[in-house]
């Protein structure tokens, strides 16, 4: 994407270009066609933090309790994501999911995910084991596991670049290099300059809370940053036909360890979700992008959920021995046969999900949400699933913008 000036004035002005900022820009176009919208990215590029960096699935929409917002914009979601990408030439991998019980007592897990799915609408099938070898010959389940037709794969890279080139056909301007600052009243300050807007949303990710915080909104909310990092097959290591997935803890807004294939047929196991000490920790052995208020404030959120949430403590617990590649292979080879040490050698490039967190109520938000007024929306918890969800979730933010 190359750099534009960034204008004097917008009428609309987002910050951040991963793919919630990018789908929101999209629907507003569609709503207001002559509008000048710019998004504003701190970066080179768009999409190159969770968005361009996520796992790829397109989730069906089944682990959500029927009053969330997951559960109502995953499986619409899921559908309208993937007619897009036929439509703009983005490759999608139809491989769909099998979810397996590690033993007889995670059957129980099973059935509240079968329950979920008939109360949301999402197609998902109870299998026998037989029926689950056939679909992936190589799987461990324990008497039966769950079949989801509608997950699929695609690069989220491959997403990114075709949205941002759909933008700029829109008359959308993306000014890359662009790192929103601060703000006063009409006025929003970047790096490149001041522009004079009319309103603003914020889709800045990791960013969100300190940003929301500034225009008066979230103020108990902090965003902590979870890592996830991905161990990918090696080329002689056996294909996998689908996505295999245990039981989650459905306490926690993880989905452990897996295996993903990936858009072009390559499996990987992952992602992990280790607490960090500051959003951008990409590089734990360098203190590359953190502030002495960042790692502060990050740290304390953590060391508090740590002392309340047995959940957190549970997870946090299990995440430590996964940084160790043999511990991770062996942990994901309770669901498919035949992993041998060597099948997954290379660790891929890591995402960070950017989690928010209640410091009032001291525990983990689950759903997604956003806040705001007739001058400016923040989004502030656009965790996994909103990749599949952003077609539909920008609707649902535009229409609050639209009722503010
Ligand atoms: C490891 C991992 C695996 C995942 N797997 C899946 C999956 O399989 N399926 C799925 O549906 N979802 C998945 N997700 C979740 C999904 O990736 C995210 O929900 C989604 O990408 C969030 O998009 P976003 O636009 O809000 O955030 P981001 O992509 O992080 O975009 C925010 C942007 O804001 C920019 N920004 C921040 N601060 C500023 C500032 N001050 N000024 C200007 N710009 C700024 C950032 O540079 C960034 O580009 C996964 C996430 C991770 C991390």
């Amino acid at each position: 994407v190359g750099s534009p000036p960034l204008p004097p004035s917008a009428d609309v002005v987002i910050v951040g270009g991963g793919i919630v900022g990018l789908t929101i820009a999209l629907e507003l176009r569609h709503r207001r066609p002559t509008a000048s919208i710019v998004v504003i990215e701190k970066e080179h590029a768009v999409g190159m933090h969770a968005s361009g960096r996520n796992s790829g699935v397109l989730h069906a929409g089944f682990y959500y309790t029927a009053d969330s917002l997951k559960a109502k914009l995953t499986r619409d979601g899921n559908r309208r994501l993937a007619a897009w990408c036929d439509e703009h030439g983005v490759p999608l991998r139809r491989c769909g999911k099998l979810v397996v019980a590690r033993d007889a007592s995670e059957h129980a897990g099973l059935d509240l995910l079968l329950e979920r799915a008939a109360l949301n609408g999402v197609p998902l099938e109870a299998v026998d084991e037989a029926d689950a070898r056939r679909i992936e010959p190589r799987i461990r389940t324990a008497g039966r596991a769950l079949w989801s037709p509608t997950t699929a794969a695609v690069d989220p890279g491959a997403v990114m670049r075709a949205m941002a080139v759909q933008a700029q056909r829109r008359a959308i301007t993306l000014a890359v290099n662009t790192r929103w600052l601060s703000h006063a009243p009409g006025l929003v300050r970047t790096l490149a300059g001041t522009v004079a807007a009319g309103y603003v949303v914020n889709a800045a990710g990791l960013h969100a809370d300190r940003i929301a915080h500034a225009y008066g909104f979230g103020a108990n909310l902090r965003i902590l940053p979870f890592r996830g990092t991905y161990l990918y097959a090696s080329p002689d290591a056996p294909e996998l036909r689908t996505h295999v997935y245990p039981v989650p803890d459905l306490d926690m807004p993880f989905l452990g360890v897996h295996f993903t294939v990936t858009a072009d047929g390559t499996s990987k196991i992952g992602p992990t979700a280790f607490p960090l000490p500051w959003r951008e920790a990409y590089d734990l052995t360098s203190l590359s992008g953190a502030s002495t208020r960042d790692v502060v404030e990050t740290v304390a959120s953590s060391l508090a959920l740590f002392a309340d949430d047995p959940s957190f403590r549970r997870h946090a617990a299990t995440e430590l021995p996964k940084l160790r590649r043999s511990h991770l292979v062996k942990h994901a080879a309770e669901l498919i046969e035949g992993v041998g040490p060597d099948d997954y050698l290379r660790w891929g490039r890591p995402g960070i999900r950017a989690q928010l967190y209640d410091a009032a109520k001291r525990r983990l938000v689950m759903d997604f949400r956003f806040e705001g007024d007739d001058r400016s929306m923040h989004v502030l918890n656009a965790v996994s699933p909103a990749f599949t969800c952003s077609l539909a979730f920008a609707e649902l933010v535009v229409n609050a913008i639209d009722a503010a």
